[in-house]
C-alpha cells in the first residue's frame, strides 16, 4: 500500500509575487502555479509538472481548467486568461500536478503552452470535475481503460492510484496512437509503475494484474489497428486470453476523440454495459479527450 500523505509532502507554496523577491518583478497571474518540469516526446506531444495548490483536492481521473494569459486586446491593451480543460495526469496523492498535452501549432493555448519552461507560471483554476472516476462505476472484476492520443491523461492518473488495483482483479489499458513515438508517455509510465517497489505489491504476482495494450494506426508496430476494430474482430480477446466483455464482470472508462467515444459506446452497449455518471454509477463512463 502506498503511504504518501498529501499534506506532509505537498510543495510549500510561496505567494506568487514573492517568488523572485530579489530579481526583477514577475507579473502576478490569477491562480498561478509554477512549472517544475517539462518533457517533450514528439513535435505534437509534451508533458509538464507544476506546483499544486495546497487547497486542491481531486479524484484521480478528473480535469481542471488551465492556461496562460492571452495576448493584450489591441484596443484596450487588457489581457484575459486563456483557459482550456485538461485532465490531471498525476494521481490524487502526488505532491505536484502533471499534465500531458497536445501541441496544436495554431491552437490559441498550446501554440504558447508548448514553450513553457521550469520556473514559468501557468494559470490553474482549482475546480476539478469529470466522469472518469471510480465513483461513477459499480463494483466489478475487470477494469478497461480505452484511450487514444492525449486521452491517456486521465488514465495516467488512475493507473497510479492504488484504489484501481484494490477495487479490481485485472486492469487493462489500451492506448492507440498514429505512430510508435506517440506511445512513449504511456509506455514509460507503465514501465515506471512495474519498477516501482510500492506498486509491485499492488500489481500482484508477476505484475499480471496490469495489462498494457498499445496499438498504432499508421506506423508499423507489433499491434496495428484501431482499438474498435481489434475489439470487433475479437483480436483483443484472443491476444489477452479473455472470452469477451460482460456487464457482470467488466467495467470500462473511455477517453478519445468524439468518433472513438461513439464507436466504443456502441461496442460496450452491445455487450450489455450501461453508461454511468457520478450521480448514477453503472458499467462504463466516457469523456471527450478534446472538442472538435
Ligand atoms: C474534458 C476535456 C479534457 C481535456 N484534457 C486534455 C488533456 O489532458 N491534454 C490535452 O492536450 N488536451 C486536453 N483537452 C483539450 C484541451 O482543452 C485543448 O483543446 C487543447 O489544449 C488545445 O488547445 P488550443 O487552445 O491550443 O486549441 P483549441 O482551439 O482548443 O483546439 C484546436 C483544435 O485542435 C484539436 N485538438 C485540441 N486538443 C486536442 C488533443 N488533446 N488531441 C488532439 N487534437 C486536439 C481539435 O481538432 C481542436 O478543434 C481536453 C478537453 C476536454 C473537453
Amino acid at each position: 500500500m502506498l503511504d504518501r500523505p498529501l499534506d506532509a509532502k505537498m510543495t510549500e507554496q510561496k505567494p506568487v509575487n514573492d517568488l523572485t523577491a530579489s530579481a526583477k518583478p514577475v507579473p502576478t497571474l490569477p491562480d498561478a502555479q509554477t512549472v517544475t518540469e517539462v518533457t517533450h516526446y514528439t513535435d505534437r506531444l509534451f508533458s509538464f509538472r507544476c506546483t499544486r495548490p495546497q487547497t486542491l483536492r481531486f479524484r484521480s481521473g478528473e480535469f481542471v481548467m488551465i492556461g496562460l494569459m492571452g495576448d493584450p486586446d489591441p484596443k484596450t491593451g487588457k489581457q484575459k486568461p486563456l483557459l482550456r480543460a485538461y485532465s490531471i495526469a498525476s494521481p490524487s496523492w502526488d505532491e505536484e500536478l502533471e499534465f500531458y498535452s497536445i501541441k496544436v501549432q495554431d491552437g490559441p493555448l498550446t501554440s504558447k503552452l508548448q514553450h513553457i519552461q521550469p520556473g514559468d507560471q501557468i494559470i490553474l483554476r482549482p475546480k476539478p470535475v469529470g466522469t472518469l472516476v471510480h465513483d461513477a462505476l459499480l463494483p466489478g472484476k475487470r477494469l478497461w481503460f480505452f484511450a487514444t492520443g492525449t486521452g491517456f491523461a486521465p488514465f495516467a492518473s488512475l493507473l497510479r492510484d492504488p484504489q484501481t488495483y484494490e477495487d479490481y482483479e485485472q486492469v487493462i489499458v489500451t492506448h492507440t496512437c498514429r505512430d510508435v513515438a506517440e506511445l512513449t508517455y504511456s509506455k514509460n509510465l507503465i514501465e515506471n509503475l512495474r519498477n516501482d517497489e510500492l506498486m509491485q505489491e499492488l500489481l500482484g504476482d508477476g505484475l499480471n494484474k496490469l495489462t498494457y495494450y498499445p496499438t498504432t494506426t499508421r506506423e508499423e508496430s507489433p499491434k496495428m489497428g484501431r482499438i474498435t476494430h481489434l475489439l470487433q474482430d475479437g483480436t483483443v480477446f484472443k491476444d489477452l486470453g479473455i472470452e469477451g466483455i460482460s456487464a457482470e464482470t467488466d467495467r470500462a472508462m473511455v477517453c478519445g476523440s468524439m468518433g472513438l467515444n461513439m464507436d466504443l459506446k456502441d461496442i460496450l452497449e452491445g455487450y450489455g454495459l450501461e453508461e454511468g455518471a457520478n450521480s448514477d454509477p453503472k458499467h462504463y463512463v466516457v469523456e471527450k479527450a478534446f472538442v472538435g
